[in-house]
């Protein structure tokens, strides 16, 4: 967001911070928790509040893996990445799942099923299935619709589960002991020569060891390092009126992922996705609001495959996703200020990757450990996508 010369008039207050997060979603507040476990004093500041961006929208899935096939991974990143991809996924569903029972949080272990709509994609979902057998990945093959709603086949991940994400993102953040300063945006970051960050915010002027930018889809707002690195996507949902009886007992999702639904603890059918028809509406925008187009994928889909959803829609809503250049995560430190880290570009997948790519991130800001897979550094061979 750009700033105003009334706003940034330099009144604000100075406060010196050991390590300053920007961002209270699933990634800051893990960041937080790992940054803490490092030893490190840590303030959290968000222009909101905990999980108002996607961690408090998002459809609460667990997913193994990334946002493709497992085969498409090897042929995209190679088997190593691949495999390391879905082992940092595994790694973070376990953080979430130790926080979640620790704090209270709601969340079932339903794993899900990943079903195919075309015979093109039934091809995939065997090659998949095949891929992901040969590494050694827990998953279960169907070579027939296990839902019997007119898919052709599937796959079940059975360690995945559904979570309440808002409440989720705040147990992270009550189990990380770090302090929160909401309501408070940032301007912009810079890095003295003496190896101090000054974060320039709406209230306070931040005097940092360490800052780590949690920012996601809003990161190139604030540096424009990230303009050609993550794309704001947004990602609509919408969910019926409590049903008389669950409709399934699992997390769906077809269509190569572009939709995806489940059951909501309170008996709600929840339905979210249906933005690859409408790519122009809905990439590149940090605007959070629903649109006809999209609402009526939904609604279509809902009446296509889940005839005996008879209840009527109570609530729809919207939310920001970061999409990497690569899809993958992206954890490193800005090039000409190393003592900003970030850990960004979740592209829809942070609660699959979001508490595996903190941890790194915070090894890479604190003691120059390459973040693997998820480094920023390979992107250096993609030159002509990127700065
Ligand atoms: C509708 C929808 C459904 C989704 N479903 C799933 C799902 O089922 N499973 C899954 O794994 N993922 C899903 N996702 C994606 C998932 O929600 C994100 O990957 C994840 O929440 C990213 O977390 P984050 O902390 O990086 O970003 P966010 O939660 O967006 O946090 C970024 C924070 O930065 C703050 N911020 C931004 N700019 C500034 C600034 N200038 N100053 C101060 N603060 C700032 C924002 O207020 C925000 O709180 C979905 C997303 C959406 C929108």
């Amino acid at each position: 967001m750009s700033v105003s010369h009334w706003q940034a008039d330099g009144t604000q207050a100075i406060r010196e911070v050991d390590m300053l997060v920007i961002g209270a979603g699933l990634a800051g507040t893990a960041v937080a928790y790992f940054a803490k476990q490092a030893g490190r004093e840590v303030v959290i500041t968000d222009m909101r509040d905990i999980a108002l961006g996607a961690s408090g929208r998002n459809a609460g899935f667990m997913i193994t893996g990334l946002d493709t096939h497992y085969h498409r991974a090897i042929e995209e990143y190679g088997k190593d990445v691949a495999f390391e991809m879905w082992d940092l996924s595994r790694e973070t569903i376990r953080f979430w799942k130790k926080i979640a029972a620790d704090y209270d949080v709601p969340l079932k272990n339903i794993g899900s099923l990943l079903l195919s709509e075309s015979e093109k994609e039934a091809r995939d979902i065997e090659r998949a299935a095949k891929a992901l057998s040969e590494a050694g990945i827990e998953a279960i093959y169907h070579d027939s619709d296990p839902l019997k709603r007119g898919y052709l086949n599937a796959i079940e991940q059975p360690l995945d589960a559904a979570v309440q994400p808002y409440k989720l993102t705040q147990a992270v953040f009550r189990a990380s002991g770090a302090e929160l300063i909401a309501n408070n945006e940032v301007y912009s970051i810079t890095q003295t020569e003496a190896d101090e960050v000054i974060v320039a915010t709406q209230r306070i002027i931040f005097k940092a060891q360490y800052v780590m930018m949690c920012t996601n889809a809003y990161s190139s707002l604030i540096e424009p390092y990230f303009q050609d690195k993550v794309i704001p996507t947004r990602a609509q949902v919408l969910m019926t009126e409590p049903l008389d009886k669950p409709v399934i007992d699992t997390c769906g999702y077809s269509n190569y992922g572009y939709m995806y639904y489940r059951m909501t603890f309170d008996g709600c059918f929840l339905i979210g996705g249906g933005r690859h028809k409408h790519m122009a509406l809905e990439n590149d925008t940090t605007e959070d609001r629903i649109n006809q187009p999209v609402q009526q994928e939904l609604e279509d889909y809902v009446r296509r495959y889940f005839p005996d959803v008879d209840k009527p829609m109570a609530r729809r809503w919207a939310g920001i996703m970061g999409f990497s250049v690569d899809g993958l995560p992206l954890a490193g430190t800005l090039p000409d200020k190393p003592r900003v880290g970030f850990a960004v570009g979740f592209t829809g997948h942070g609660l699959a990757m979001g508490a595996g790519v903190a941890t790194r991130a915070v090894n890479r800001l604190l003691h120059g450990t390459s973040a693997g897979a998820v480094d920023i550094s390979r992107l250096d061979t993609m030159p002509s996508k990127t700065n």
